[in-house]
């Protein structure tokens, strides 16, 4: 594939244009999935340059193919396919639609649709630039647009407004002002999740980006080039930049860096990883394992980097000689808790909860009034991916009747995998479990979502059915 070197001088940095390229290898990969098993009708909502059709022509054949996007957008695009793939204008059904402006309901009108017929709609790179009545608009016309709809959308996350988080709508813009793109719609996970579901849609799949980066080249996205507080890259290093493109660059990181020096002195959490230097063998796992680059190798002993540091506590759950712990979440601490809990009650059920998900879910359980076992104590962790295999098993020893692990959704990890390598060691654990003949039915990991007090009910009974 030949790559517009336009695309570059357009600024999108390295970072985004390689999760840019996830997202759209991961679309498209759902349009043929989709239309291998049987969907006979593909939209695609702010086709813009897109020309899948035109790549995809041997899969989607007799596929009723439509590309809706801003009248002047289309025109343009119809005008280099007349002069490069006429043949294409033939198979591609051309609708020009202001999604702010103009009636979404007649759009489709006389357009062969079958509203019988189970129907794809695409929409990459479209919802973020709609503002928040024409975002529900479009959700509700996607939603009633037939029987069966399978839609598949990116939008932006609202922590980049937050007033905390390194990067605000305001700096995104000047940053990116360049491009003249202008975003309007950021949603946190759990608002998105809540509008889809009150527009009838159920949710398959929602994932960020970068674990896409990661499924497709089993590689994480280079912590450096990722928002790290403290770590500012400019210039030519992101990608082909024309001077005054670095200029501006320049000016943005200094802007951004000057809000760190102001004070002279820098605050961080304290929930921040250490390496006791006398325990590590530095083998190096901990660095494998972080997806922020927090661990400076190039010390001895190692060093965790505090302003890099998510405090998801990943490290110290694969650390092989408990050399690295997170504070406040320290391994005697999470013990003592476990202990304490047991020693009081016997036989109860331990639910260790990540903070960003399964925690929640148990509160919305718990604000709902929803009816569950009494035998289940929780224990809050930042993340499933700070549990060791040495943290699960411990319980026991303490006369646990079971343990629950709960983590986020498969794809929506707060620190990007630490549900996958809880899993995997819950796993491990199950088996361990089953040799010791302590049985391995007693633990079991669970995935779930903030909103899903109902999951989490379910959990517990299953748990306390099975223990
Ligand atoms: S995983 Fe533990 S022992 Fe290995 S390098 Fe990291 S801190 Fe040291
Ligand atoms: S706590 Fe998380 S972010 Fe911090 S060093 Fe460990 S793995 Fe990296």
């Amino acid at each position: 594939m030949k790559i517009n070197p336009g695309f570059w001088k357009k600024g999108l940095n390295s970072v985004g244009f390689l999760l840019a390229i996830c997202r759209h290898r991961f679309m498209e990969d759902i349009m043929l999935e989709n239309t291998k098993a049987g969907f006979k009708q593909v939209v695609l909502l702010g086709a813009g340059y897109d020309t899948s059709y035109r790549r995809n022509q041997s899969f989607l054949g007799e596929v009723r193919f439509i590309e809706i996007d801003h009248p002047n957008t289309q025109k343009r695009k119809i005008k280099i396919l007349v002069k490069k793939s006429p043949e294409i204008l033939e198979k591609v059904v051309y609708v020009g639609l202001d999604l702010e402006k103009d009636d979404l309901d007649s759009a489709l009108v006389g357009r062969d649709l079958v509203d019988s017929e189970p129907v794809l709609v695409i929409a990459e790179g479209v919802l973020s630039y709609l503002p928040g009545d024409t975002f529900d608009k479009v959700l509700q016309w996607v939603a009633d647009l037939a029987d069966h709809v399978c839609f598949v959308a990116d939008y932006r996350l609202q922590q980049m407004t937050d007033k905390d988080a390194p990067l605000t709508v305001k700096r995104w813009r000047k940053e990116f002002g360049f491009m003249h793109e202008n975003y309007n719609s950021f949603f946190s996970y759990e608002t998105m999740e809540k509008k889809l579901i009150n527009f009838g849609f159920r949710i398959k799949r929602h994932l960020h980006l970068a674990n896409l980066w990661k499924e497709y080249t089993g590689d994480r996205v280079p912590g450096h080039l990722m928002h790290t507080a403290g770590v500012f890259i400019a210039g030519t290093i992101t990608g082909p930049k024309s001077i005054p493109e670095s200029i501006t660059d320049a000016a943005a990181a200094a802007a951004r860096l000057s809000t760190f020096l102001k004070d002279k002195t820098m605050t961080v959490n304290l929930d921040k990883a250490y390496i006791n230097g006398d325990l590590c063998i530095q083998c190096g796992l901990c660095d494998d394992t972080c997806n922020y680059d927090a661990i400076d190798t190039t010390k001895d002993p190692f060093e965790v980097l505090p302003v890099s540091c998510h405090g998801c506590g990943m490290c110290a759950g694969v650390c092989p000689t408990n050399a690295i712990d997170l504070r406040q979440y320290l391994d005697p601490q999470v013990e003592s808790q476990v202990r304490g809990i047991l020693e009081a009650e016997p036989n109860v059920i331990i639910a260790y909860c990540c903070a960003q998900c399964g925690y929640n879910a148990a509160d919305v359980a718990g604000t709902a009034r929803s009816d569950y076992p009494e035998d289940i104590r929780i224990v809050r962790l930042p993340c499933s991916g700070r549990i060791s295999l040495d943290s699960i098993l411990m319980p026991f020893n303490y006369g646990a009747r079971g343990v629950m692990v709960v983590g986020c959704l498969e794809d929506q990890c707060h620190y990007i995998d630490g549900n996958i390598s809880a899993k995997e060691r819950a796993l491990k654990a199950k088996k361990a479990l089953d040799l010791l003949g302590v049985g391995g039915h007693r633990l079991e990991f669970f995935n779930m979502s903030s909103a899903d007090g109902h999951k989490f009910v379910e959990a517990a009974k299953r748990m306390v059915k099975q223990c």
